[in-house]
């Protein structure tokens, strides 16, 4: 499984429908202060379902929409794609390759699509457990994230051993049943 592109429209910086193409042997996005690097990495997690707005540095969650610039007018709504190659089956879903993407309007309505079928947020959490991919998971390991792991508590830190010996998805199955 890898990360085969990220499409991107009326995201924080990108007024323009922006793709960007992760071809095997990319591994590093450059560009001048303020040209949207952070912003790629706030548009994945941000897909993936982060849900604070301060940890995609803004006030509220509609300040992720393109707020106008000197020659454009602010947009209405933005929208997020992340494609994965799934050839080997690594997310539990019978497609060769797997789109997962998240819409907000101004209203601040949000839609959640999987290969273009609406789905709910938890259907985008459970797809990812276990694979080492999500807003939380160590596939995104964010600037002081480092020094957090190593000074936490064992027990927190034990969920980033449960999520690479994949584990999460059943222990968050056996919570589920327990409620009922
Ligand atoms: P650095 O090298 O300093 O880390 P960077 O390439 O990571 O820079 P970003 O933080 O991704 O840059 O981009 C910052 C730019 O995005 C700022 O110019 C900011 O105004 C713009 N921006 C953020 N949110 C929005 C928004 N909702 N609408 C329009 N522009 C936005
Ligand atoms: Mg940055």
């Amino acid at each position: 499984m890898h990360l085969k592109r990220l499409d991107i429209v009326g995201f924080k910086s990108f007024a323009n429908r922006t793709e960007l193409e992760f071809v095997p042997g990319v591994t590093a996005v450059v560009g001048p202060n303020g040209s949207g690097k952070s912003n790629v990495t706030d548009g994945m997690r941000w897909v993936l379902g982060e849900q604070s707005a301060k940890s995609l540095r803004g006030a509220s969650m509609q300040d992720v929409i393109f707020s106008g610039s000197d020659s454009r007018k602010p947009v209405g709504y933005c929208e997020v794609a992340i494609t994965f190659d799934n050839n080997d089956q690594r997310l539990g879903i019978d497609y060769a390759e797997v789109t997962v993407a998240r819409r907000v309007y101004r209203s601040g309505e949000s839609e959640y699509y999987i290969n273009k079928q609406a789905c709910r947020l938890r259907d985008i959490t459970e797809l990812f457990m276990d694979t080492g991919i999500g807003k939380e998971a160590y596939s995104m390991i964010g600037q002081g994230r480092i020094d957090e792991i190593l000074s936490t508590k064992s027990e927190d830190r034990r969920v980033i051993f449960e999520e690479a010996a994949g584990i999460v998805k059943y222990k968050s199955r056996k919570r589920e049943a327990e409620k009922k």
